[in-house]
């Protein structure tokens, strides 16, 4: 299977996936580089009264810029990441790369200079296969420009003229031989777990809508919701919930049918998001029923909400079955509160109901709300 068929089908998908990668990709340089640059300082301090003075400015200072380096790439990663401005993500990207690149390449003239071995090239070499999730393509290139790298080193470091051993080809063919099963395995499995992770996203996006309007339903709401009602309760915040539910409706199926009843459903909630926007969420948590939540207005603006939904609805002269000239209407219960560590939104939902409930019982059509307002509209289905 190749790489291009295990990424998902749908362009914008597709450019997420890789993203996700990309994303993973330097998390993983980040943290490898970080641990190599403390641990070499480590093990170069420990070891310190074997090494002549020179060697271990020329190894332990540049491993402790490199930490720090390190840190401060990665805290400007953090800050990136988080506030969800991508501009700057690619360059520091790169950036960081090209400074891991010129340390490594450092610490492998050094190395081959003074003590004539390739084995840090060769672990280089082996972790950079395992931290990073390239394509077989992007592997080669990866590889090409390692094998040069190691060639202008050899020449850096004087030993072109000299004799290298057979025994150190061998280990530098081996390593790169070794690096690419492991990096062709790495990378399989990070673009397997990717996937999986994608399709878990869909499927719970799925479980979360209501096929019919649309809409979410109450899983997706309260999911949505979760972190804002956090907010509000911390900031003693307004918050309303408007249970909405449409007049007579089992009469409108009696008289039209079930399928012009899901037309009529589709219209209401069409009508009650576009209103409702994105002042608050709009749910449909039941057959006839939908749920608003609202937050961060004041009271009059919830409850002039509420109306405006409800005169929308009616505005847009469905005709009902209930008499010739009825159109359809919906009843709505708002309860406001101040947001508290003692309420939770089962609370407020179980209140907005009962004031639906008495919306139904003085005639439907109007808003029946636990604060100061009461209208009562002409009623046109009764
Ligand atoms: P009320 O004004 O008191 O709310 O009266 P009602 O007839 O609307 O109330 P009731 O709860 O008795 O009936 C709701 C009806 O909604 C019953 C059911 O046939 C209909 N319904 C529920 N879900 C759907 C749906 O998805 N499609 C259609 N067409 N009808 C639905
Ligand atoms: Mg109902
Ligand atoms: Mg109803």
């Amino acid at each position: 299977m190749t790489e291009e068929r295990r990424s998902p089908k749908n362009k914008n998908n597709r450019k997420l996936f890789w993203e996700n990668i990309a994303r993973v990709n330097l998390h993983r340089c980040f943290v490898c580089s970080l641990s190599l640059a403390v641990a070499l300082s480590i093990i170069l301090i420990l070891v310190n009264t074997v090494f002549l003075n020179d060697q271990l400015v020329h190894f332990v200072l540049p491993a402790a810029f490199f930490a720090v380096g390190c840190g401060a790439f990665s805290f400007l990663t953090y800050v990136t990441i988080n506030s969800d401005n991508r501009e700057y993500f690619d360059a520091e990207s790169y950036a960081f790369i090209g400074f891991t690149f010129l340390y490594l390449c450092y610490l492998t003239v050094l190395t081959i200079k003074y003590y004539n071995s390739f084995a840090l090239y060769c672990v280089a070499v082996l972790i950079s296969a395992y931290v990073i999730y390239s394509t077989t393509t992007q592997y080669i290139i990866i590889s090409g420009v390692e094998l040069l790298g190691l060639a202008v080193i050899i020449v850096i470091a004087g030993k072109a003229g000299s004799s290298i051993d057979f025994s150190q080809i061998i280990m530098i063919v081996a390593a790169h031989c070794f690096s690419f099963i492991l990096s062709r395995d790495n990378y399989t499995m990070r673009t397997e777990i990717t996937r999986q992770e994608f399709r878990a996203k869909a499927e719970t996006k799925q479980a979360e809508r209501d096929p019919l309007t649309g809409l979410i339903n109450r899983r997706g709401l309260e999911r949505e919701i979760a972190p804002i009602w956090k907010v509000c309760v911390k900031q003693s915040q307004l918050v309303g919930v408007i249970i909405i539910d449409i007049d007579h409706f089992k009469k409108y199926n009696d008289g039209f049918g079930h399928v012009q009843g899901d037309v009529c459903l589709k219209q209401v909630a069409a009508r009650i998001a576009t209103t409702v926007g994105n002042i608050g969420f709009t749910s449909r948590i039941g057959g006839e029923e939908f749920l608003v939540f609202l937050y961060g207005l004041e009271e009059d603006e919830m409850f002039n909400l509420a109306e405006k939904v409800r005169q929308d609805v009616e505005g847009l002269r469905i005709q009902h079955a209930t008499a010739k000239n009825a159109v359809v209407t919906i009843s709505l219960g708002l309860d406001i509160e101040t947001a508290s560590p003692d309420m939770n939104f089962t609370a407020l939902y179980g209140r907005a109901d009962k004031l639906l409930y008495k919306a139904k019982q003085i005639g439907r059509n109007r808003v029946i709300c636990n604060r100061k307002h009461q209208i009562a509209p002409p009623v046109i289905n009764e």
